[in-house]
């Protein structure tokens, strides 16, 4: 099935956001179930160290970073969201991507910054757990959030704008382009899911996207052999940049 994509420029994949051991795992077992039964392996969001509030409102695993280890041994992707998911900073559209709202990194020193990384990495590593990829709550950086990441051996986020996955900042970007679950008829990039907000329409949706489109599901590592970095693809990125800043919120 993977192969199938390994050659084409057309892809999406599922990443599943604010992953952490309070979260709606019976939506979670569910869209396992679905992914397992067509082999798709996407990459999970794990908060290393969750303190928001609003998600320690749901169920807790007890064995969670069981499960982690389970989905990495069969195949999915671990990325690194955030560290304890907390806001404390407003972006003012300031943010690297200028989508404004609020924010765990951007906004803070370097120092911090990376402070806030060492310690999420610890959490991994204490749990057996490489790291190489990283995309922030909120969707929000700023230049000490990429040299934090670098000098943290993370080289790789799932974020912002674009068509191809490509490089900048020394960091290697696939874009995340919509709220809802869309697929181009071209390029790669990436969901973002919610598990934690849905309701059974929004699995009923995604079930129906998974059915239809499961042979353009990638995974995270193919995802990011795609980086292209030449001239036409700069500029389709920066077009995008500019038209889906001001259609954003209608997907
Ligand atoms: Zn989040």
């Amino acid at each position: 099935m993977m192969s199938n994509n390994a050659n084409t420029n057309t892809g999406i994949l599922i990443r599943f956001d604010d992953i952490a051991p309070n979260m709606n795992w019976e939506m979670m077992d569910k869209c396992q179930e679905l992914l397992d039964h067509y082999n798709l392996k996407p990459v999970m969001g794990v908060i290393p160290d969750n303190q928001d509030i609003e998600l320690l409102k749901y169920p807790k695993r007890e064995n969670f970073w069981e499960t982690v280890k389970k989905w990495k041994s069969s195949d999915w992707s671990i990325a690194m969201h955030g560290y304890n998911h907390l806001y404390d900073k407003e972006t003012n559209k300031e943010d690297f991507f200028n989508y404004g709202g609020k924010s765990e990194f951007f906004g803070h020193s370097y120092e911090d910054q990376l402070f806030k990384i060492k310690r999420g990495l610890e959490v991994f590593k204490k749990n057996n757990i490489q790291i190489d990829t990283f995309f922030a709550p909120n969707h929000t950086y700023d230049k000490n959030t990429f040299k934090a990441l670098k000098d943290s051996g993370i080289l790789k986020i799932i974020d912002g704008y674009g068509l191809m996955p490509y490089t900048s900042n020394g960091i290697q970007f696939v874009p995340q382009l919509f709220y809802k679950l869309y697929l181009l008829p071209f390029g790669i990039q990436s969901t973002q899911i919610h598990i934690n907000y849905w309701a059974d329409k929004d699995f009923i949706n995604f079930k129906k996207f998974i059915e239809k489109n499961h042979n353009k599901v990638i995974k995270a590592d193919l995802a990011f052999s795609k980086i292209s970095n030449n001239y036409i693809n700069k500029i389709v990125n920066v077009t995008l940049k500019k038209l889906l800043k001001l259609k954003r919120f209608i997907f």
